[in-house]
């Protein structure tokens, strides 16, 4: 193996199954491989290997409506049971892929068997930061990515009076406004001042900031974190300490990308490089969602992205080239996001902007026009689809700003 990460388990005589694709990863970009692989004529036995406990499922509802009590899990299913078998797709679940050989073109698993295969996709997305500081691995803190982990914080919120989220990104945001709801009292704190502000400007931050404040969220903004006590009291550089009876860290994710890296996959900023189809520069393997770093055609430049909808998108792509078939990547990078009634969607390039522009379309509906040197690199909305639709092909053609902003009229 060029890095086998695991030396023990049988040898590379004994495989237990030969797959024509293999795919790393349950989440949308790992299901999406397979499907669209079978449904572009891909043959061959198809394998679906996933650390999870749980069949693919959808993840955006773990911080809204499942956390809240209102999803039941069979409801987060992504495809029906049946659809495994119809498309002779095996799983094998809560088994982890421990290492890979392109040149042998040979998975090891964490069950100590094997799998040879022809074809590999790598889609193992993201894992949540921990903290770097003390306390902050503590297991009473919590931290949400799988349905294991969104189990237990709904479990513990049921019976949790207050709560601490650290960090004001999307994810903290619609935890903390969730929580809020089963009636904790909720304290989001931020390095960043303004809730996404670094990200969606200013205006679009404070409108954030408004829709957590109506739901009684408090906002701490600008101060960092420097200890987690007993995993229920966060200390602060300033002000301070925080205690609650849950502490959830929402900072950020950071690609689990260790197994392509040690297999000597190429990669950039800790994310697996590969082109327009989904290929990495090693024959064979292609990387999809949130673990990949993809080049973009519409961007003409490679795109890190840890969207939902273009995970999905990506791990098409992937399947649809490994079963022999032409798709490439050429869209602005789209998401959404519900932070209680609110949905804010948006759409952009996602590497940064000079002027942000705010248009009102009254009860609470906006548009942000974001451009550089006067071009249009991206579109934040909410309750105007409009916008975000035509918006979103002005990105694209590389509009100019000045037109699109006096031209938004909300939905
Ligand atoms: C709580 C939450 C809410 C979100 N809400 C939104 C939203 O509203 N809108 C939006 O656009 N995006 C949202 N996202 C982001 C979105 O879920 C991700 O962008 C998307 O899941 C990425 O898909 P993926 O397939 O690349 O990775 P993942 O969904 O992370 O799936 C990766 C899979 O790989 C498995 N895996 C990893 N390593 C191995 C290994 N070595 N062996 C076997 N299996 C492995 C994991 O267990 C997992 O099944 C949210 C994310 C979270 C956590």
């Amino acid at each position: 193996m060029n890095a086998a990460q695991d030396t023990t388990g049988p040898s590379p005589t004994d495989d237990s199954t030969r797959a024509a694709l293999l795919v790393i990863g349950g989440g949308p970009a790992g299901l999406a491989a397979a499907t669209a692989y079978r449904d572009h004529g891909g043959q061959g036995e198809v394998v679906l290997v996933s650390d999870d406990d749980t069949a693919p499922y959808l993840r955006p509802p773990l911080s809204k409506d499942y956390l809240q009590g209102e999803t039941a899990e069979p409801d987060l299913a992504l495809a029906p049971e049946s659809d495994y078998a119809e498309k002779s797709i095996t799983l094998r679940l809560d088994t982890m892929v421990t290492a890979i050989s392109a040149d042998e073109g040979r998975a090891r698993l964490s069950d100590g068997t094997q799998i040879a295969f022809d074809r590999c996709v790598i889609a193992t997305g993201n894992a949540p930061v921990t903290l770097p500081v003390p306390g902050a691995d503590d297991p009473r803190v919590a931290y949400l990515r799988s349905l294991e982990q969104a189990r237990r914080l709904r479990e513990e919120a049921g019976t949790a009076r207050s709560a601490v989220v650290v960090g004001s990104g999307f994810i903290g945001c619609e935890a903390a406004v969730t929580l809020a709801r089963r009636g904790l009292e909720v304290t989001v704190c931020s390095t960043e001042e303004i809730p996404q502000a670094q990200r969606l400007g200013t205006d679009a931050g404070e409108r954030i900031a408004g829709w957590l404040r109506e739901e009684g969220v408090r906002l701490l903004g600008g101060v960092e974190v420097t200890a987690i006590t007993d995993g229920r009291r966060v200390e602060l550089d300033e002000g301070g300490p925080l205690e609650a009876d849950l502490v959830l860290v929402a900072a950020g994710a950071t690609p689990r990308s260790t197994l392509a890296v040690a297999a000597g996959i190429p990669a950039e900023q800790g994310r697996v490089l590969v082109d327009e189809h989904m290929a990495s520069e090693v024959p064979r393997v292609f990387a999809a969602g949130d673990v990949a770093m993809a080049y973009n055609t519409g961007a003409g430049r490679h795109l890190a992205v840890e969207h939902w909808g273009e995970a999905e998108a990506m791990g098409t792509i992937a399947g649809t080239t490994a079963a022999g078939g032409d798709a490439s990547w050429d869209s602005p990078p789209g998401f959404w996001t519900v932070i209680g009634d609110h949905t804010l969607k948006y759409a952009a390039w996602g590497d940064g902007y000079d002027r942000a522009e705010l248009v009102d379309h009254g009860d609470g509906a906006f548009t942000v026009w974001y451009s550089t040197d006067g071009v249009l690199v991206g579109v934040a909305t909410h309750d105007a689809d409009d916008d975000y639709e035509s918006g979103g092909q002005a990105v694209l053609r590389g509009d100019r700003a000045d037109p699109a902003v006096s031209a938004g009229t909300g939905s």
